[in-house]
Formats: structure tokens, sequence, C-alpha cells
């Protein structure tokens, strides 16, 4: 704790107020894993697996070991390497390139839309007509449903068509959203997601999951998951990973997927609250029309370089910020070379310098929500 804060402090995202609602549940699931000692593949694996299919409507489930993974073993799969260009936005978490350059592939960066943070439809275009300028074979797009809010699925869909390119849906920040009343899972050839323990849906350590309705593929992942493995452990048939979600996590996460549409509906309650009081103070989140957000961050714009003085201000009123994302992959060392659409992408850039995230959670109570409120109405008061 810090002994300087004004007041008592306020949680950015509150793990500990889920963890004691959940109480015994959680310490009988994990004790049940302690017992029956099968740490690797135990039931609680499969049974997960089968509960995710049933939430979000996909065929096939396959848990692994991190978000990052679970978009690792799909390129994997589809044997996306050197020479192919994996299409994907720059304002993200940066995992979602990240697997692309080391598949051996290259990933080619473009725009997101000014109001939903996702992928644009026009840079999309752009990007894959920079690839084939630069000599690369466009493979995939990963569109990334950011901040637990889905991305345009029906315009991704129809660019994949007309290219004949595969989809790869980042999920990680938000499964359990919707797309016109359709889980995410469902809305494109893969869908990833991540258990990281901040997540909408997080376990007590790393963990993913991967979502499709494609057999073969599916098959494929299992085998990827571990080692390579064919028709048993020691027959392997290609390259693979130690990528397997341990037993323990997968008991932690059957418990909180049974409260996993109640805290959602509580997120959006707090998300409500925020856009009535914030509305005509900041730039609040707006949602597409026929999306659901499961409001992984609460994200609001800050225009006019007054983000840094909102932040220092509503520190110094015990209230925590982050700032996802201070920088689009196209400007960070590990990525500049990489090709990017043709006009550039001034909203990444815009929005890096912009954005500013606030507590949210399921469990943030209306009286701290409206301390966090009033912290933001006398900070901008004071600054704008
Ligand atoms: C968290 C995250 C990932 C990676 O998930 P890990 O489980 O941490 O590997 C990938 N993409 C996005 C958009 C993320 O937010």
């Amino acid at each position: 704790m810090n002994q300087h804060a004004p007041v008592s402090s306020i949680a950015f995202i509150d793990l500990e107020a889920q963890r004691h609602r959940l109480g015994r549940a959680i310490d009988d699931a994990v004790g049940r894993v302690l017992t029956h000692c099968q740490f690797i593949n135990g039931p609680e694996v499969g049974q997960l697996e089968a509960e995710l299919a049933a939430f979000c409507g996909a065929k096939h489930v396959v848990s692994c070991a991190s978000g990052t993974d679970a978009l690792l073993m799909v390129l994997m799969a589809k044997n996306i390497g050197p020479g192919d260009a994996v299409i994907c936005p720059s304002f993200t978490f940066c995992a979602t390139a990240e697997v692309v350059a080391l598949a051996g592939a290259t990933p080619v960066f473009v725009d997101v839309d000014e109001a939903t943070f996702n992928i644009d439809i026009a840079s999309l275009v752009r990007g894959i007509a920079a690839a084939r300028k630069t000599g690369l074979k466009p493979k995939a797009i990963i569109p990334v449903d950011l901040f637990g809010q889905s991305a345009d699925h029906d315009g991704v869909a129809e660019v994949a068509r007309a290219e004949g390119l595969f989809v790869l849906d980042d999920a990680a920040q938000s499964f359990g959203a919707t797309f016109k009343g359709q889980k995410l899972g469902t809305l494109a050839d893969a869908t990833t997601t991540s258990f990281f323990p901040a997540k909408p849906l997080g376990c007590y350590g790393d963990g993913g999951a991967i979502f499709t309705d494609n057999d073969e593929l599916a098959q494929t992942l299992r085998s990827i998951r571990v080692h390579g493995q064919g028709s048993d452990k020691y027959d392997n048939v290609r390259l693979g990973l130690t990528a397997r979600l341990d037993t323990v996590q997968a008991a932690v996460l059957r418990e909180k997927l049974k409260i996993f549409d109640d805290e959602i509906a509580a997120r959006d309650v707090v998300a409500e609250r925020y856009a009535q009081a914030l509305g005509n103070i900041v730039d609040v989140p707006r949602l597409m029309a026929g999306n659901t957000s499961t409001w992984a961050q609460y994200t609001v714009r800050v225009p006019g370089g007054h983000r840094a003085a909102l932040a220092a201000a509503l520190k110094a009123r015990g209230v925590p910020t982050a700032i996802y994302y201070p920088k689009p992959l196209h400007r960070q060392t590990a990525y500049r070379h990489f090709p990017v659409a043709a006009d550039g992408l001034p909203v990444s850039e815009r929005l890096s310098g912009e954005v500013l995230s606030l507590p949210m959670h399921a469990y943030l109570d209306e009286p701290t929500q409206a301390r966090i409120i009033a912290a933001v109405g006398d900070a901008m008061a004071e600054i704008a």
C-alpha cells in the first residue's frame, strides 16, 4: 500500500474481489487436482474445452499455454513462414505481430478505425497491396478485437474471401463479446484468446485457447501442442511446442466460467455509468452497432496534449490509470522495419498519444466509481 495515497487506493483491475466471491469453489477445484495428481491433461482440461465450446458455439476448442502460443500454433498449423505476409493492425499488443515474425513470415501493419480502435477495412486493402508490392505473398489477416470490442468481422471476411486469405481472430481481450448476436470464437477461420490473469476471463497463471470449426485444423493444433506428435507420443510427424494448459489452470477456469456471463453484465453496467458521467468531459469509447464488449479496458481519449496531466492528476487523487498502447507497433524498435500500408497509419499514431484506460472490472462498486468520475471531472476542469 502507498502510505502517501490521499484516500484508500482504488484497484485498476480487482482480482481479489473476484477471488473473494469464488471463495471455497476455487480452493476445492484446485484441491481436487492436487488429489488426483494428473497435472498434465487431467480431466479438467477436456471438461473446460467442452464448456468453452458450449459457451461460444465453436465446434472445436484447443486449450494451450498462453494467448501468444495460441496465435503461433495456428500460424504453424497453416504452414505460414518465410515469404508470406500476415496483415495486422499496428495499434495492438505486440504478441499479435510477434508470432508472425517468430513463424518466419512478415507482419504488414495497417491502421485502425478512429471510433472502434479496430482494424480499418480500407487500410487492410491497402496493406494487402503493400505486401504484394514488396514481393510477399499475403496469406492471412489477424484482426484484433481490442479492449473487449469485436472488430468488423463482416468487412474482414469480405476482403479475406476476395483475396483468398485465412482469418485468425486475436480475441485475447474479448472472448465473451458478440458481433451481430454471435459470440467471438465462430467469426473467423480460427479465433484465439488468452487467460492471462488480467484478461476478462483469466486464470491464475498463463493460459490460452484456440477456437475453430475446422476438423483438420483442430487435429493439427492438438499435435502441435505436444511436440508435433502423431499416432502416439514418440511418433513425431511435425515440429511443435510444449504448449499445454496446466490442469490446475483448467480447474480454476471452469469455476470462473460459471460466473463469466454475470461478470460481463457487471462490466457493462460500469461502462454505462462511465459513458453517462464522462461523455461530455473526455472521448468515451463507442461500440459499433450490433457489438457487445467485455470491456477488457475502458479506454478514453484525451485530446489536446492533456493526457499526461490528466494521468498525473488522477494519480494524485488515488486513481490508477494505464496507457494501452503508448507506441504503435510500426514505431517499435523490434517492428519498425516491417512494411506498412500506403498512406501511413495516422489513426494508430494519434491514438497512442491520446488514449488513457480507467479502472475497469466487474466489482467496481458505485461509490468507488463515483470517486473516479469526480476525480476525472475535477482534474479536467483544472487542466483544460
Ligand atoms: C494479452 C494479449 C495477447 C497475448 O496473450 P498471452 O496469454 O499474454 O500470451 C495477444 N494479443 C492481445 C491483443 C493481447 O491483449
